[in-house]
């Protein structure tokens, strides 16, 4: 709640113009990227408790298992009832997989922003105020590139919410799904979010909700008809001046880039499946020069240096060291690349089918500093 520290202002002097992208049914769709043949029947992916074959819950659904009441947080054991009768497939989490789906996919994203910010697996805030000059049919124009971009090169949808601030941009994104493109122009806000329900304000639980309820506030709209004295005395001070922003759309917080998302990673498939080193260095050369162009650009260099390996049976094994000095030397890059693929290849019989390249442990360009310590220092 301290993120929203300006009691009832208006926006910043300068009109910002924010999107949120967000994958749709990330994990379910990461599994019907992986396997065509599941993209009719319903999908459901399982956090399995391990304490019985069928304990645990619902961690995705895709929208074809939602038509039968199957949604994220349900019982494994309730979801298999609701499909009892369907040709439904049940998969385990696979974060492993998602979490590199989700790398290639934001680098996608930060390509098109003036500022990014990963907000979480499958989704990220781009500040594109700058690169479509405050305008947001420019906006509009470049969130469809981008969700052509990512279903081109991915095969994913994602669902594109456009505002004047993170707080818009977000319930923009969650009105229209799956692949929705919203936008909510500046003159626009206080009407679409007015007749919505209470709830889609972030830090409207049950609790709070029944509360307002009480009071006679069932929509954003009711919200924002009570002045501030009213809310603070009603809600505390934080809160009630929080309530009061949201429900009339004012949200100043920055997008920002997160230190702690920070490594880098690219992934590619082999032409064949092999153990022959150089054959895997053409390919892992190529990915050590788009590593190295995107530390250039983020002025970064990296301490730590690994490999991916995905072998024929899909198992995925990796290998990584720490340099005594940080580097962005493409040649250093690659000497150390291949020393790992090399050793991989000295302590497994497998053949590798895709072969990636990871990078982290950044200190910025022109110092030794670690970059967390760095952007916690400039953020306090
Ligand atoms: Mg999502």
């Amino acid at each position: 709640m301290s993120l929203w520290k300006n009691p009832v202002e208006k926006q910043a002097s300068q009109p910002r113009v924010i999107m949120l992208v967000d994958l749709d049914y990330f994990f379910a769709q990461c599994e019907e990227v992986r396997n065509p043949s599941l993209r009719n029947k319903p999908v459901v992916v399982c956090v399995y408790s391990g304490r019985s074959g069928e304990s645990g819950v619902v961690s995705t659904a895709n929208y074809e298992a939602r038509k039968y009441g199957v949604k994220s947080g349900i019982p494994i054991t309730v979801a298999k009832k609701r499909l009892a009768n369907v040709d439904a497939v049940f998969l385990p989490v696979d974060h492993d997989y998602y979490d590199r789906v989700s790398e290639e996919v934001m680098n996608i994203l930060r390509n098109h922003a003036d500022v990014f910010e990963q907000a979480g697996v499958d989704e990220a805030y781009l500040d594109v105020s700058e690169r479509v000059g405050r305008s947001f049919d420019k906006a509009r124009e470049l969130a469809e590139k981008i969700k052509e971009e990512v279903r081109r090169s991915k095969g994913l949808t994602c669902s594109i919410g456009i505002g004047p601030n993170k707080l818009v941009a977000k319930i923009a994104a969650d009105s229209q799904k799956p692949d929705g493109l919203t936008v909510v122009k500046p003159e626009e806000v206080q009407g679409f979010l007015s007749p919505l329900p209470v709830n889609r304000l972030i830090g409207v639980g049950a609790k709070t909700q029944s509360r307002m309820e009480s009071l006679g506030i069932k929509t954003i709209g009711d919200l924002a008809g009570f002045s501030v004295q009213r809310l603070v005395e009603l809600f505390g001070e934080k809160l009630g001046i929080y309530f009061y922003n949201a429900s009339h759309g004012v949200d100043n917080r920055p997008v920002e880039e997160k230190g702690e998302t920070a490594s880098i990673s690219r992934i590619s498939t082999l032409r064949e499946d092999t153990r022959d080193t150089e054959a895997i260095m053409r390919k892992a050369g190529e990915l050590c020069d788009e590593i190295q162009a995107e530390l250039a650009r983020r002025r970064l260099k990296a301490k730590q240096i690994g490999i991916i390996v995905i072998s024929k049976d899909t198992s995925v094994h990796s290998r990584s060291k720490t340099l005594a000095q940080p580097t962005s030397n493409p040649e250093a890059l690659k000497k150390d690349v291949r020393e790992l693929f090399e050793r991989f290849l000295r302590e497994s019989g497998l053949e590798a089918r895709r072969v990636g390249v990871k990078v982290s442990g950044f200190v910025r360009g022109d110092s030794q500093r670690r970059l967390g310590s760095f952007i916690q220092g400039e953020a306090e």
